[in-house]
């Protein structure tokens, strides 16, 4: 949810000259909000806020919602005191990510490969090798606008512009439902109506320095000379780069999406809890709903992390890497759970020795699942797993053996059987979570 500032008389008719003017920024419309809406039709008109419990923020809200004040980033407490009609539902990342990737590969990406996708609603795109086909490039952005709208019932609004940065701030302006075109040589004046916020790299305390010497918009920037730049923001290249986007200039290229480093879910517990099988539980949901993530990626990931905070709100991660990556939360949680023991120190007990805040498990080491070996190996089935292979179980002592390596033991064997049937256990939940939504079945480890 952009929490840009907006200003009312950028959004007019700038012209109508779109050479030059190859990036395009698109932004979904109050996404989560607008998901939910898609699905319950009921919900249509009413403010709607993403984000429930009593200690989670706002993670979005409807422009209805909107209205009342609401905004990302607020405790959800005090949304419900200023908006005490709204709907306030919870997050299901699971399904925004699975419509996300609908817009961004399966609209986005039918246009050009140069999709830049910069949060799970939000995306830059390089459309200069696309025009040869769609010859204009607000054609483009008409043509993503109308798609979304019918395959999606959202809206998602269209900054067409020569650069990053004014493609931004003009689909910022254009919101909701439209879109705006910035032609190439009338970028500074566009920009220089801006508030100063508006630009990349102007926080709050570079502007309370820049205001304070009478630099107010964006306009006035262009006023001050390079030397007073420098002193004010301390940084030659922060300097450099401001005197160049108070211009309107920007030279960041659009870059392709690199694939995700990891993946991942975590989740805040309703009170601090020591509660093993509260924890545990938890760390199993987290774990289904991040291999399933995997699947759905075509990815399998190597290295397996967990994530601990505390009541005092530090952090603690441990990880450990296996030897052949996997895409199944019937492996993945296993090990997640003597992650989590051995950080705490616990044993088997019901109750933990620390109080725990919030707990999540990630993924990373990943590769491509049809290129790897998903499914045990020949060697694995030989029973010559080398020791980083070993289960959980027999890593952490229940088998009494301490994780040794096994050669030719039948209990391998059964258990790589016992695995790949899990896994397609695990898949046909998959069909099941696609048709009926991510919380609709989870599989008992
Ligand atoms: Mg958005």
């Amino acid at each position: 949810m952009s929490s840009s500032p907006r200003v009312k008389a950028a959004d007019r008719d700038w012209g109508h000259d779109e050479s030059g003017c190859t990036v395009l920024h698109v932004d979904m419309d109050a996404f989560y909000a607008s998901l939910e809406v898609a699905r319950h039709p009921g919900l249509r008109g009413r403010p709607v806020i993403i984000g429930t419990g009593p200690r989670s923020v706002v993670s979005a809200a409807s422009y209805e919602a909107r209205r009342y004040g609401v905004n990302s980033a607020m405790p959800t407490s005090r949304a419900r005191r200023l908006c005490p009609q709204g709907v306030f539902l919870p997050v299901d990342m699971a399904y925004y990510r699975t419509v996300s990737r609908a817009v961004m590969e399966g609209i986005l990406g039918v246009v050009t490969d140069a999709v830049e996708q910069v949060s799970v609603d939000e995306a830059y795109m390089d459309v200069s090798g696309a025009l040869l086909r769609w010859r204009r490039p607000t054609a483009i952005g008409a043509w993503i606008r109308r798609t979304v709208a019918e395959r999606l019932s959202i809206t998602c609004s269209v900054g067409v512009a020569s650069n990053k940065l004014i493609a931004k701030l003009a689909s910022t302006m254009a919101k909701p439902d439209g879109m705006l075109l910035v032609p190439r040589d009338r970028r500074a004046e566009f920009i220089g109506m801006m508030p100063l916020r508006s630009v990349p790299g102007i926080g709050p305390a570079l502007e309370r320095r820049l205001n304070s010497w009478g630099v107010h918009r964006v306009s006035d920037l262009t006023a001050i000379d390079g030397d007073a730049l420098l002193r004010a923001t301390g940084s030659p290249a922060t300097a450099r780069t401001l005197a160049l986007m108070a211009r309107g200039d920007d030279d960041r290229p659009v870059v392709a999406r690199r694939a995700a480093k990891s993946i991942g879910a975590e989740r805040t517990f309703i009170r601090d809890t020591k509660d093993a099988d509260a924890v545990l539980g938890l760390l199993r949901r987290c774990c289904d709903e991040t291999a399933s993530t995997l699947r759905r990626r075509g990815l399998a990931a190597r290295t397996i992390t967990v994530k601990l905070r505390f009541p005092d709100l530090h952090y603690s991660t441990r990880s450990l890497t296996l030897g052949s990556p996997t895409d199944a939360a019937t492996t993945i949680f296993p090990h997640a759970a003597a992650l989590l023991r051995a950080m705490l120190g616990a044993g088997d007990g019901p109750i933990l020795p620390t109080a725990l805040r919030l707990a999540g498990v990630s993924v990373s080491g990943l590769s491509e699942a049809t290129s790897t070996a998903v499914q045990p190996s020949l060697d694995d089935l030989a029973g010559t797993r080398r020791d980083s292979e070993a289960t959980p179980a027999e890593r952490y002592g229940n088998r009494g053996d301490g994780g040794s390596s096994k050669r030719g033991d039948d209990g391998a064997t059964e258990r790589e059987g016992r695995g790949m049937r899990l896994r397609s256990a695990e898949k046909a939940l998959d069909r099941v979570r696609s048709r009926y939504g991510g919380d609709s079945v989870r599989i008992g480890l």
